[in-house]
């Protein structure tokens, strides 16, 4: 049973015992982790607060075997979550980053890329950042990071060159763009204009630091095929999706 540190940041929390709870915890180097933090809910207990729904923290977790949940021994709190003394759509915004993080992410399977995403995104929505087009890029980026990107160059079924021209058929079954000889068999496409694939292109593509700006026009076009692209990777309806903002600003230092 070995010690092992980390940053993380905190991604759900469920009662456990009287004074224990059981935390889902994103971490930098060990992956996702669900640890019992004991004593965590008396008050004055070891945790001070630092297990709060996306509190960023330093934690120390005894690895147990293969099936028990590991131990969280040590959580020191870097940065709270202050998305609600702002407004319920950051709140929300919040909400629906630790939901995905939680449905994509697999436990001891770390990805410092996406950690780091995740901290960058969260600044933004914590702060003054655009909680639209922050969750965009965070889709886009995540799904990419982790093996999900929907096809956008070639047709995903015979891998020929689709006419990109007016709209373009998007295939569920076959995570992306179909040329107009493949369509017909898929069973479950959405037409989308071709300025939505290259948005999804642009956005997967982008390795600025900061969430970039999704077009006002593209933007519900945009969110509603990929909500319906996440559903089928993750297998499930997420339980915040409809809670996203429906509309981007012009304005990206609003
Ligand atoms: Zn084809």
């Amino acid at each position: 049973m070995a010690a092992e540190q980390s940053t993380a940041i905190v991604l759900r929390t469920v009662e456990f015992s009287e004074t224990s709870l059981i935390v889902t915890l994103l971490t930098r180097d060990l992956g996702r982790v669900s640890a019992i933090a004991k004593g965590a809910r008396r008050p004055k207990g070891p945790f001070e607060g630092a297990l709060d729904l996306l509190a960023v923290c330093r934690v120390v977790v005894l690895r147990k075997s293969s099936d028990s949940l590991d131990l969280l021994t040590e959580a020191k709190l870097h940065k709270r979550f202050r998305g609600g003394e702002r407004s319920l759509e950051r709140v929300y915004g919040g909400y629906y980053m630790a939901e995905m993080l939680r449905l994509l992410t697999d436990d001891h399977d770390p990805h410092p890329d996406v950690y780091d995403l995740t901290i960058r995104t969260l600044q933004q929505i914590d702060g003054s950042g655009e909680v639209g087009s922050s969750l965009t890029y965070f889709d886009a980026q995540i799904l990419r990071m982790l093996g999900h990107s929907p096809g956008t160059d070639l047709c995903t079924d015979c891998g020929c060159e689709v006419k990109c021209s007016g709209r373009i058929a998007f295939s569920l079954t076959s995570g992306g763009i179909v040329c107009d000889q493949c369509r017909a068999r898929q069973r479950q496409t959405i037409s989308v204009r071709v300025g939505v694939i290259e948005e999804i292109r642009r956005l997967q593509a982008s390795t600025t630091e900061l969430p970039t700006h999704v077009p006002e026009d593209l933007y519900g076009e945009l969110r509603a095929i990929l909500n319906r692209y996440i559903q089928t990777v993750v297998g499930s309806v997420p339980r915040m999706q409809p809670f996203l903002p429906s509309v981007t600003r012009t304005e990206t230092n609003a």
